[in-house]
């Protein structure tokens, strides 16, 4: 069970060694508490005068042997003890998949990550607005833009590895997977060659969802039994834009408003219909979120004003999503006549 209580100004009295309650401290801080500390079972000088009836102890298990007779002597004077996780005793780096943009999307092992985190370097696709509530850590933002890396990539793993190395708890928040087009394999490679612990935690791709803020499933029984997600970054050679069209599935293509044109052109020339259905969305789970339907044949003209960060959608499987919304409009309309029907 999860309880929000306000902590300002409330007194809470962190417990365990300063290294393990580091990330308590500094949440507790952030919500406003007066931080006390008593990082022995003893009571060690330097921690200074204590209160006399804490709001709160937080008790962070730092495998200490003595502690549980003190908290049991709080909990049996009425104050509430709270456990909280310990930091590790040595830095490591965790690689999460942010999903398409919003916070909703985050899984809750990347909520975890960020809650326990140190330091978090997010990228600009990266849920970044809400890192705020859901991390007390120092947030750093290496931000990419397409052919403007505000920080270079070798210079990001060297930062992440740096800060790992000096203790601390790294977060790389990426956009969607940090293994889809994520540069995710590199960054693990970097902190594996300097001996730093590294995991992932797979995130919500935007190939998937971002088709699916607009009603485009990638799938679809007896329209598409497969998809391929492709990097439009740079132009495809002739031989892929032959086997894409042979494929017959669903074709997304992140990255792509760059190369929109030769792809239509070489997916035409590669004997793709003219009226194969596609879409462009841009900007998924965001504020000015926009789908563009078009063809293969029209699309170049259609999405002219089209913009990143955008997936392509290529494929019957976006006739679904229209003909999904018609019924969604009918469904709209019968319940504007019940309400009518009803208020009359
Ligand atoms: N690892 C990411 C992809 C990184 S490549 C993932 O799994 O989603 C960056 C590309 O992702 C963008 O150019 C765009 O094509 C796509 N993208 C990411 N977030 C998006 C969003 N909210 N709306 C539209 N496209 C998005």
């Amino acid at each position: 069970m999860q309880l929000s209580i306000d902590l300002t100004g409330r007194e809470v009295l962190v417990t365990g060694s300063d290294h393990a309650a580091r990330q308590a401290v500094r949440r507790y801080e952030t919500a406003g508490a007066v931080v006390y500390r008593l990082s022995t079972p003893a009571g060690a000088a330097q921690d200074g005068p204590l209160p006399e009836r804490p709001f709160l102890v937080a008790a962070v298990d730092d495998g200490q042997p003595g502690w549980e007779s003190l908290l049991e002597r709080c909990r049996a004077t009425g104050i509430p003890v709270a456990a909280e996780p310990a930091a590790g005793p040595v830095g490591h780096v965790t690689l999460v998949g942010g999903g398409p943009g919003t916070t909703d999307l985050l899984t809750v092992a990347a909520v975890k990550a960020l809650r326990d985190a140190d330091v978090v370097f997010f990228d600009r696709l990266a849920p970044c607005q809400d890192l705020p509530d859901l991390t007390s850590a120092e947030l750093v933002d290496v931000g990419k833009k397409p052919g403007h890396h505000k920080v270079g990539q070798a210079d990001i793993e060297k930062l992440m590895v740096e800060s790992a190395l000096a203790g601390n708890n790294v977060v790389r928040l990426k956009g969607g997977d940090p293994y889809v087009f994520g540069r995710g394999g590199e960054e693990v490679a970097s902190c594996v060659a300097a001996g730093v612990p590294v995991r992932v935690i797979s995130g919500v791709t935007s190939a998937i969802s971002v088709p699916a803020a607009a009603g485009i499933p990638v799938t679809h029984r007896e329209v598409s039994h497969m998809f391929t997600v492709v990097s439009g970054h740079a132009p495809l050679t002739e031989k892929e834009h032959t086997h894409l069209a042979g494929l017959g599935g669903t074709i997304v293509v992140l990255m792509g408003i760059g190369t929109l044109h030769q792809l239509a052109a070489g997916l035409r020339k590669a004997g793709m219909r003219p009226d194969m259905p596609m879409a462009v969305v841009e900007r998924g789970y965001r504020p000015g979120q926009r789908t563009t339907i078009a063809d293969l044949g029209t699309i170049t003209s259609a999405a002219a004003g089209c913009s990143n960060p955008a997936v392509l959608v290529i494929g019957e499987v976006v006739r679904v999503a229209e003909a999904n919304r018609g019924h969604a409009e009918a469904a709209a309309d019968l319940d504007r006549l019940a309400a009518s029907l009803l208020g009359s």
